[in-house]
């Protein structure tokens, strides 16, 4: 596949969150859906407009994968739609998407399979494990916590945690750094480019996509080594 070189042996797997290790149709497009009517005062047709412009087609189920919906964070989504609906303060609205999404999350959240038991294998398998996301890093833990795996993961990170967004090399960086790890004895995976562009960027060892995302496997195939259906079957390519 285009990226090189061949990678060396994986000491550490750093994850993305939403359509990685969370089902990201699942998950999320009822959360948005909601969002967007409440934006809209109720008008179905102005809500689909918002919804579009982030990058999900609600007639054909069509999801952009580089788009802010598959993407982005939060304040990037806010900004969108406070701009089209002629919101002021897209901060509150950030905060206010913040918070809803997260309640979501709580009764809604999707697990792509049985994280629990694959972390806990990972775990005994030597390997160090974190969480990279462009989501929030309370939400992020807050999700961890649902998922349960806060206990097997090493290290968190999100949007705001210090290190920069998606698809910098930021995230990646100080994962290294906390664990002790080189970038190439790294494994990056992630549903979206942002994620193996991080990655390759920061020069991990190792960049895997899933198909549990917004992508599909021809756009993922161009930057990641190996591209698999569900992270459930990293072990293949470790
Ligand atoms: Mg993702």
């Amino acid at each position: 596949m285009a990226h090189s070189p061949t990678p060396r042996r994986v000491r550490a797997l750093l994850f993305d969150k939403d359509g990685t290790l969370i089902d990201f149709r699942a998950t999320w497009l009822p959360a948005y859906e909601a969002a967007v009517m409440d934006i809209a005062g109720g008008d179905p047709a102005r809500a689909d407009e918002l919804l579009t412009a982030g990058g999900y087609h609600r007639k054909t189920g069509a999801i952009d994968p580089r788009s802010l919906l598959a993407a982005g964070t939060n304040v990037e989504i806010a900004a969108l739609w406070a701009g089209m609906a002629g919101i002021a303060d897209a901060a509150a609205l950030a905060a206010s998407l913040d918070r809803r999404f997260q309640a979501h999350a709580r009764a809604g959240i999707a697990p792509v399979g049985d994280l629990k038991a694959l972390f806990a294998r990972l775990r005994r398998n030597g390997y160090a494990l974190g969480v990279a996301t462009n989501d929030s890093e309370s939400a992020l833990k807050a999700q961890i916590t649902a998922l349960g795996i806060a206990g097997a993961t090493d290290f968190l990170a999100g949007f705001d945690s210090g290190h920069g967004a998606k698809p910098g090399p930021g995230m990646v960086q100080a994962f290294g750094k906390a664990l002790g790890v080189r970038p190439a004895e790294i494994a990056v995976i992630g549903d979206s480019l942002h994620d193996l562009e991080m990655g390759r960027r920061a020069g991990a060892g190792l960049l895997v996509g899933v198909l549990t995302g917004a992508s599909d496997r021809r756009t993922l195939a161009a930057m990641a080594h190996h591209v698999l259906e569900n992270v459930m079957e990293i072990e293949r390519v470790l």
